[in-house]
């Protein structure tokens, strides 16, 4: 049996990143194994219109490797879109094709192969072992986990023909026509399905949006939100206690986690529109927090209960719980799970370099893809640092600085972030004699001890 390198399985955006990072590095055997016939991008959330939330250059790999083969705009070109493309000015391409840019590398690559799920990954005291779920047998040093995360289901509600996970709305494709349509959770999900219904042509009876938010919060955006999205606020996060990640965890949640501008203001204008017309048939109700949904003698009763203690209810033949992913310890590491450090919410415990946490040899990694959000920050479950994070898995797998991952700590950080590596110039002033730093410097220093 052939021995690869590295292993990937899953084949989503970051173990496509890495496959990609990997294509270009000379004599390192890999396969990447997707149990989807073909490539896809929650399809199930694919909603026409739908844009990425993330720049197309932050793509699975121009941030490390600009000159690969395998970027966006490599993508535009060989479709002969370039031209088309940049006269449009999107601020952000759409996910459908970006979705196609994916697919466009994933199908390129030699290491991907697809149709294949995983069932088992155990370990012979050597290699990993793998075994797919049609007899497919394999043996690798390095394995990469990237099997995405799974959808939550809140303990209240029991899926089935009249209620529904967002993950499944297009694949489903429920009837709305005249129904009453409730959907709980105050997400990207939910606002991209409430807008979708309020566009239908079969247009449903009645929208209620419910979310336990106190508002219908847009996304954080700017120069400074995107400041976490970096690698070196990440080595700042790092240097940091678990209390004080969990606070800046909770402060950053619309960072990462609230709803685009323009799909808040698209559906904030049709419901305006409505009203102006007299319609009353969609209901906005943030600050609630749905406790249980029953059978009722017309349908599903849903019944929420606001800060105050105040417990409504309305009535529902549909309902979708745009009510998020979570992390879940991977069911085909099961062979192993006694071995691995887990998280409090059943993630793998990481090390800075996305190895998780293990008693097996060293020279045998696993590394893990989107089980970092309290390791490595709310940038661990986006597309802005896959391509980094790639990078740093690559360096780390070949021993080799394969890539310029910016962390030789030559520059000083554009922010100063608690815990950020001392930079050079605060060095200098510790073992200055004679000449000091710069006046600058002397000033920030002085805000910073006030
Ligand atoms: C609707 C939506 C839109 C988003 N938009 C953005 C955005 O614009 N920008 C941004 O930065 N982030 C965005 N995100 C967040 C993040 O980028 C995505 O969740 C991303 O898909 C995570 O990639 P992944 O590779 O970890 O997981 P996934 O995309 O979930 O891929 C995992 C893959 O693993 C496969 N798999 C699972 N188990 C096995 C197995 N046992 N064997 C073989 N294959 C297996 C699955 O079939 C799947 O293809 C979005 C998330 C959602 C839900």
């Amino acid at each position: 049996m052939t021995t690869f390198d590295l292993f990937g399985v899953g084949l989503g955006p970051f173990n496509l990143s890495l496959a990609a990072l990997a294509d270009g590095v000379p004599g390192l055997t890999c396969r990447f194994a997707e149990r989807r016939a073909r490539f896809a991008w929650h399809p199930g959330l694919m909603i026409p219109g739908a844009t990425m939330q993330t720049s197309f250059l932050k793509d699975m790999v121009t941030p490390v490797q600009p000159t690969s083969r395998w970027g966006f705009l490599s993508y535009l070109v060989a479709h002969g879109r370039f031209h088309d493309f940049m006269a449009a000015r999107f601020d952000c391409a759409s996910r459908a094709e970006f979705t196609d840019y994916m697919a466009w590398v994933a199908h390129g690559l030699e290491s991907a192969s697809f149709g294949e799920a995983i069932a088992e990954v155990d370990h012979d005291g050597d290699a990993f072992t793998i075994a797919g779920a049609s007899g497919g047998r394999w043996r690798s040093r390095a394995l990469s986990l990237g099997v995405g995360l799974v959808p939550r289901i809140p303990a209240f509600a029991c899926p089935g023909t009249g209620c529904l996970h967002a993950a499944q709305w297009l694949d489903r494709a429920p009837s709305v026509a005249a129904r009453r349509v409730v959907v709980i959770g105050g997400g990207q999900s939910g606002a991209e399905i409430v807008l979708d219904l309020l566009g239908r042509r079969d247009p449903p009876a009645h929208v209620t949006w419910i979310s336990r938010r106190s508002g219908f919060w847009t996304l954080q955006d700017g120069a400074f939100i995107d400041q976490f999205f970096t690698p070196g606020y990440i080595a700042a996060w790092r240097r940091q206690p678990g209390p004080v990640r969990q606070e800046a965890l909770n402060e950053q949640k619309y960072a990462s986690d609230g709803i685009t501008q323009a799909t808040a203001d698209a559906i904030y204008r049709a419901v305006y529109d409505r009203r102006r017309e007299g319609r009353r048939d969609v209901v906005l109700r943030p600050g609630r927090e749905v406790r249980a949904i029953r059978a009722g003698r017309r349908g599903q009763v849903i019944e929420a209960r606001s800060a105050d203690g105040t417990v409504e209810c309305c009535e529902a033949d549909l309902v979708v719980l745009a009510t998020g992913f979570r992390s879940a310890f991977p069911d085909c590491l099961h062979p192993l799970a006694a071995r691995f450090r887990q998280q409090f919410d059943g993630s793998l415990a990481l090390e800075g370099n996305y190895r998780a946490i293990w008693d097996g040899p060293r020279e045998t990694p696993l590394y893990a893809m989107n089980h970092g959000r309290h390791s490595h920050g709310i940038a661990d479950a986006q597309i802005s640092l896959a391509a980094w994070r790639s990078a740093v898995i690559l360096n780390d797998l070949t021993g080799r600085p394969l890539f310029d991952i910016g962390t030789d700590g030559t520059d000083p950080a554009l922010v100063d972030w608690p815990g950020a590596a001392p930079d050079p110039l605060a060095r200098d002033d510790k073992n200055a004699t004679s000449a000091g730093p710069p006046p600058s410097r002397r000033i920030v220093s002085t805000a910073i001890s006030d």
